[in-house]
């Protein structure tokens, strides 16, 4: 199954998100299989991962948007957990802060972009400022329907400067959203997730999904381009996220570095010191 041709957004393609099937997950294919091939490309990632810490030339940003309870927080746990924390890290992004909001948009996301050789994950990102701040009018229209413009500019400036960029929309519909909910209310570990937010952004269900296509459809491009996730099945949701970035990071054709050192001459001297004890 070729997730990337699956579920990527082509550029300039308008998405309808109440016509994808939250739901999705393949034909035939078991959990239980799923699993075992989910086992598998986690291998890959982290080599491909060790690779891309080696090589210390190009870079990778993840981007992971989805309404309350679609998974971001799973996702990282799941798919990116087994990395080398040496080489990856995760930025969530909350209310900006005094400073933040002090600085234009991108700033907080621009210094949060991965250096070479680094993996980084954003948990929500700058696209929440087309998302909850159009959704709750926090600036007016003239300045968020500038913003998509602002993002593919970043985006590519931070593609022409070596980051990869993956974005992916964990997709989950209402039912799945108030089942999620429950668990958290009813699992005791679980409790300290609820916010006021999560009951209080319902109303705006459709809002959002407006909100969420227009940035979807305005900034999926080939330098960055958009994923749209069926996240009703969690183990789904992993296995095309590993699929996808596996295929990805295979495609830079990343090579170890030669060695710094001459290697004959290396095995030259532990020969001899072997010798020598
Ligand atoms: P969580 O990811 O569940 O910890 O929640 C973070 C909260 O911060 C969410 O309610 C986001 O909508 C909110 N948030 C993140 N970025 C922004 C932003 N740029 N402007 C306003 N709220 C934001
Ligand atoms: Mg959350």
């Amino acid at each position: 199954m070729d997730c990337t041709k699956l579920f990527r957004v082509k550029p300039g393609e308008n998405i309808d998100l109440d016509d994808i099937d939250a739901d999705f997950k393949p034909e035939g294919l078991s959990r239980d299989e799923a699993e075992a091939e989910f086992a598998n490309l986690t291998e890959k990632l982290r080599d491909l991962q060790h690779l891309m810490y080696a090589e210390d030339s190009r870079s990778l940003l993840i981007v992971l948007q989805g309404r309350d309870a679609a998974g971001k927080d799973g996702t990282i746990r799941h798919v990116f957990g087994p990395m080398n924390p040496q080489g990856c890290r995760v930025t969530s992004f909350k209310v900006p802060s005094k400073i933040e909001s002090a600085h234009d948009f991108l700033w907080r996301c621009h210094i949060a972009a991965p250096k070479r050789g680094m993996v980084r994950i954003f948990n929500r990102s700058h696209y929440e400022d087309v998302l909850v701040v159009r959704v709750h009018d926090l600036v007016p229209k003239t300045v968020w329907s500038k913003r998509y413009d602002h993002i593919n500019a970043f985006e590519r400036l931070l593609a022409d400067n070596g980051t990869m960029i993956l974005k992916f929309y964990l997709h989950i519909d209402r039912e799945e959203q108030l089942e999620r909910f429950k668990k958290r209310m009813d699992n005791p570990k679980k409790n300290w997730k609820i916010s006021d937010a999560d009951y209080s952004e319902r109303p705006y269900w459709d809002a959002y999904t407006k909100a969420f296509e227009d940035a979807i459809s305005n900034c999926s491009t080939d330098d960055a381009p958009w994923f749209v996730i069926p996240g009703n099945h969690k183990w789904f949701r992993n296995l095309a996220i590993a699929d996808i970035v596996v295929e990805a990071m295979e495609g830079l054709k990343m090579r170890y570095p030669k060695p710094s050192v001459d290697m004959d001459e290396i095995r030259r001297m532990y020969h001899e010191a072997d010798e020598a004890g």
